[in-house]
């Protein structure tokens, strides 16, 4: 291992000029920080919009053959602002040009995304004075669209040895082909870790606008409690169920080098943040480490007399989903029911489907699909060896009046998982956390 830390600032840290220069007094303070992933400029204040945002919508318009100009406009103005409140000594005029170029002849949504990345990250490199590095020619997936973390280490890794100091845009990387290709939303994350991975880094820090992984969501709860520390398993529990502070992704490159992962808060730098570790030997010093929880589920409910001792009904039920290409969230069931919760979104336009494939295949008595479900993941190392966990979610919901319709629990006893209506999806987060934290 090296003392190198590879930092990765999102897109609110680099939002505008003023951010940028809180970026790079940061990297500027510790010498170890030398290889830098950069987002695209994100929000400003809450109604701004998105660089990324506004590319997809201004390419939406160039691949339709529509004028496009005024929506590329406003991109350019947003990094122009940034070059001359800095007095970077840099122009991106051509750059504009070789861009809307490509658009005009359709070269693609994930191109398009990727050069809100690459744009921010030639101003950041010029303005820190280092070496930029493209991820095109390093950061590869496979001919079926998956990250090819292999080959892209090899071209990574000896590359970077090669270098002091680099800025690399996150969020892309390409297909065999050369063309450009984007991870999914939020994805930069990921860059982040692959590059800390190609260095053999001491360190990932992941520098954002929270002091943090918090104990939930803080749109939700007012000003919740920062996770100190959590494992890798825990954060993609809740990762996956919606605390997009870091992408569920993120964690395999790192993870598999027992790299720790730091998210720090570019405002307050002097938090200590979150630390995200394999294992860890300290307790939380509440039963739970974070909650978690996301909207738009759909149930299957099925019914038969004496489906328990009936030979593959199980299989039967999720071959009919897999036929039409679904896959399913969870599936509690009881002797004579099986519920399949599937998430809404799959489900669109082939409930009819699914339902005829399902009584073909087991003939059930009764069958319904019931949508609008929130679910929600408490999560937590500790609940293993906390007697009663259950009970308190429960008493805390029912003082809440939230009706709870499913729970699971995972087998590893690391997280809880309750179905409820979305419509007390915040009165419920809210409650467990109080029951649990305050
Ligand atoms: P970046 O642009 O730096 O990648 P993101 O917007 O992707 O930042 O992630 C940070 C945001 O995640 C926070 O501003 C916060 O609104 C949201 N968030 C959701 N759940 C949590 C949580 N449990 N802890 C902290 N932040 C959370
Ligand atoms: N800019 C991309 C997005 O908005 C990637 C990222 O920020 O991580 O999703
Ligand atoms: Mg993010």
């Amino acid at each position: 291992m090296s003392n190198i830390k590879v930092v990765k600032f999102g897109g609110s840290s680099l939002a505008d000029a003023n951010q940028f220069r809180k970026v790079a007094a940061i990297i500027k303070s510790d010498e170890n920080r030398r290889f830098v992933v950069a987002s695209a400029p994100g929000k400003r204040f809450s109604a701004d919009v998105k660089i990324t945002d506004m590319l997809y919508a201004c390419y939406e318009k160039a691949a339709k053959g529509e004028a496009f100009d005024k929506d590329f406009d406003a991109i350019e103005k947003r990094y122009n602002s940034i070059i001359s409140e800095l007095k970077v000594d840099i122009s991106l005029e051509k750059e504009y040009e070789n861009i809307k170029d490509a658009f005009a002849h359709r070269a693609g949504r994930d191109f398009a995304a990727s050069r809100g990345e690459y744009l921010n990250s030639r101003v950041l490199a010029a303005f820190l004075g280092y070496d930029f590095i493209d991820p095109a020619g390093y950061i590869k997936f496979g001919e079926d669209g998956s990250f090819d973390l292999e080959t892209t280490l090899s071209l990574l890794s000896p590359k970077l040895k090669s270098i002091e100091n680099a800025v690399i845009p996150g969020f892309y990387g390409s297909m065999p082909n050369d063309t450009i290709k984007t991870f999914s939303r939020g994805g930069s994350d990921v860059t982040g870790s692959i590059v800390a991975r190609a260095v053999d880094a001491e360190l990932y820090e992941n520098w954002t606008d929270v002091s943090g992984f918090l104990i939930c969501d803080p749109r939700i709860v007012d000003n919740p409690k920062t996770i100190t520390t959590i494992t890798y398993k825990e954060l993609r529990e809740l990762a996956y169920m919606g605390a997009t502070v870091l992408h569920e992704d993120a964690i395999f490159p790192v993870r598999a080098a027992g790299i720790p992962i730091n998210i720090k808060n570019t405002n307050h730098p002097e938090d200590r943040g979150t630390m995200i570790v394999s294992e860890s030997a300290d307790i939380s010093k509440y039963v739970i480490t974070g909650i978690a929880g996301k909207k738009g589920f759909s149930v299957i409910n099925i019914e038969k007399d004496m489906m328990n001792s009936e030979l593959g009904f199980g299989r039967n039920v999720l071959r009919a989903l897999e036929k039409n290409g679904i896959s399913f969230e969870h599936m509690p069931s009881g002797i004579d029911t099986m519920s399949v919760l599937v998430n809404t979104d799959s489900l669109r336009d082939k409930e009819k489907s699914v339902l005829d494939e399902i009584t073909y295949r087991v003939h059930p008595d009764h069958m319904e699909i019931e949508n609008n479900l929130a679910l929600i993941a408490i999560v937590g190392r500790g609940m293993r060896k906390a007697r009663g966990t259950a009970g308190k979610i429960f008493s805390a919901l029912a003082e809440a009046k939230v009706n709870v319709k499913m729970i699971d629990q995972g087998s590893s006893e690391l997280n809880i998982i309750v179905g409820i209506n979305e419509e007390d999806f915040e009165d419920a987060v809210k409650a467990l956390y109080n029951a649990f934290v305050k």
